[in-house]
């Protein structure tokens, strides 16, 4: 239930309804707007009696809520979610009308590789350096990431290059020792349904980009969101990643369907992963243009110096000039890069 104020409503006003939403045991969501306050509903068990609001003093209109998920959802929130990073004296925000590219490599391998890919794809345009410290694998005989290690390693690239980074927490041991480090903190494919790790990251101060289960419909996807601010964190980035279908001639499917959905479900910034969807190099930057064509905020892409050595998801990595490439080619379709 969503209930919209009128444009002059008083503070007043809206207390009196605050207070009968919580008279109920129900949770209050005062969401302001442009031009009007809104109070969502939450928690409630059973549908709410819209006559119990109709006749309130500055209550303009009392609005049923379709959707499952309540806070994600544009019925709830009409303007779009922009979410700020600051870093030494550097702001960006992602959400606000350019295309934010965050990339680097799969995994954190040592300190010399990632200086040397961090600067190159600052170089390019990226604002966002992604690596992983702690890596989620198929094969438990495969390389883990560098762990503690990995993330000081990102705490360097961070006071030397002036990117903000972004690393996987892929339990909840890892996310306290992710959330001292990273600006955004990444929950993977294989964690989208871990509803503990969930409601931990929603209790994070930092914002969260939240990757689609490759197997997840979108409203399970969007519930998944949906966990994470219930615990009160609103930063929340929905990042496509690719889903497993039949093809044999790319590891996932990217779902471009998915944006113009998410688009108009929530008001959540949406991101592109083109690296996981493709698996295989050549099709990444085909990709990272549709997506970006089809209306996102950011991209993640990974990024090797040397991606035929690379411990982890070397064949989908860009080398370094191609990567300049794709960024070239996304400002010839008009795309702003920031
Ligand atoms: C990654 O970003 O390296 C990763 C493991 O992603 P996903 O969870 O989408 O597979
Ligand atoms: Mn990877």
């Amino acid at each position: 239930m969503l209930i919209v104020m009128d444009k002059g409503a008083t503070p007043e006003e809206l207390n009196a309804v605050v207070e009968r939403i919580e008279k109920y045991g129900w949770e209050a969501k005062p969401i302001p707007g442009g031009e009007r306050t809104a109070i969502g509903i939450l928690r409630n068990k059973t549908p709410i009696d819209p006559a119990l609001f109709v006749d309130m003093s500055g209550v303009r209109d009392v609005i049923p809520v379709s959707k499952p998920y309540k806070l994600v959802s544009r019925e709830m929130h009409p303007e779009d979610t922009v979410i700020t990073l600051e870093n030494q004296g550097k702001r960006l925000e992602i959400g606000s009308g350019k295309l934010v590219i965050m990339a680097g490599p799969c995994a954190v391998e040592s300190e010399n590789q990632a200086l040397e890919i961090a600067h190159a794809v600052k170089e390019a345009g990226a604002t966002i350096f992604r690596g992983g410290a702690f890596k989620p694998r198929s094969s438990p005989y495969s390389f883990q990431g560098l762990g503690t290690k990995g993330l000081e390693i990102l705490a360097k690239v961070r006071e030397e290059t002036g990117l903000f980074i972004v690393t996987e927490a892929t339990d909840h041991e890892v996310l306290d020792l992710v959330e001292e480090v990273t600006d955004i903190i990444q929950l993977g494919t294989r964690n989208m349904q871990n509803y503990r790790l969930l409601r931990r990251a929603g209790q994070a101060k930092k914002p969260v980009l939240l990757k689609r289960g490759m197997w997840a419909t979108m409203d399970e996807f969007l519930m998944a969101a949906e966990y994470i601010m219930s615990e009160g964190n609103d930063q929340v980035m929905l990042c496509e990643r690719g889903i497993r279908t039949f093809t044999r001639h790319s590891r996932n499917t990217l779902d471009i369907n998915a944006i113009p959905y998410m688009r108009k479900e929530s008001h959540l910034p949406i991101v592109v992963d083109p690296s996981h969807a493709a698996g295989r190099r050549d099709q990444v930057i085909p990709l990272a243009k549709a997506a970006a064509a089809a209306g996102i905020d950011a991209l993640i892409v990974e990024v090797h110096n040397h991606p035929e050595k690379a411990l982890s998801d070397g064949p989908q990595s860009l080398y370094p000039e191609q990567f300049v490439k794709m960024i070239d080619e996304l400002k010839n379709m008009g795309m702003e890069i920031g």
